[in-house]
């Protein structure tokens, strides 16, 4: 045994030493309480970043189970979960970091549950796959002022967007309702490449490390949009697009998709 320096490495010593971050990030990363709503490909992705960084508690709410089709961009899972259809928020987050308080809610958001699972956390985390299901969320989260990380990503094409309540422009000044399904294209019509999800979901997972860490005011109100198959990236300034937006859901405070 030698002296003072023989310390072992701690688990986020490669985390700490980021100057940004640093051990007050780290400290309050670990009180932090985020909710992922959907664990499919942006989800399975969110769950094992945040886990891996340090995250207090993490709730994965899901009603589906895993199949065949999920596992070339779903990196929770495996082929024996496949096989076993397995339940997507069954899978054990516990494995990656046991430091980590995981609740698994074996259902859909709807509006007759989304205030109690929300009730709690710091942060609200889109893995969904659809329009109508990010509105919900986006009424709550203004409703109940909590911070959301939007994405969404079909073929190789994907975009994301920061919502900090009274402070930025929610989805529906940018959005202003869900498109027709017809218009919509989806995972299962236009397909989906997994490099797309991975780095969209990534991107969120950043935006959640920083608000968890105390680090919110230095979020910028963009909606970015990449492409990966092109290697193109934009970013709208949505403070500046949607100024004049009379928008139903953060300046007249009718949350009409939490109230249908
Ligand atoms: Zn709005």
């Amino acid at each position: 045994m030698s002296g003072a320096h023989s310390r072992a490495p701690g688990r986020f010593d490669r985390q700490v030493v980021y100057e940004r971050f640093g051990p007050a990030g780290q400290e309050r990363l670990s009180r932090g309480r985020a909710i992922i709503v959907g664990v499919g490909g942006l989800g399975c992705t969110l769950a094992d970043l945040l886990a891996r960084s340090g995250v207090g508690l993490l709730r994965l709410v899901d009603d589906d189970v895993v199949a065949l089709e999920n596992l070339h961009r779903q990196v929770l899972f495996d082929e024996a979960d496949a096989a076993a259809a397995v339940p997507k928020v069954a899978r054990r987050i516990a494995r990656i970091n046991g430091q980590v308080r995981v609740e698994t809610v074996q259902e859909r958001l709807a509006p007759g549950n989304a205030a109690k699972l929300v009730a709690d956390v710091d942060l609200i985390l889109d893995g969904t796959d659809n329009f109508p299901t990010r509105f919900l969320i986006n009424d709550l989260a203004v409703k109940q002022n909590i911070p959301w990380v939007f994405a969404g990503v079909v073929g190789a094409e994907a975009q994301t967007m920061t919502i900090l309540p009274g402070r930025t422009p929610c989805l529906r000044c940018v959005f202003d309702s869900p498109p027709p399904p017809c218009l919509d294209p989806t995972c299962r019509s236009a397909g989906v490449l997994a490099p797309a999800v991975v780095a969209v979901a990534a991107a969120q997972a950043m935006e959640a490390i920083r608000i968890l860490a105390g680090h919110a005011e230095s979020i910028s109100p963009y909606l970015t949009k990449f492409d990966l198959w092109t290697g193109s990236l934009q970013r709208m300034n949505v403070a500046e697009a949607c100024a004049d937006v009379d928008c139903p859901c953060c300046k007249r405070r009718e949350f009409e998709f939490l109230y249908p």
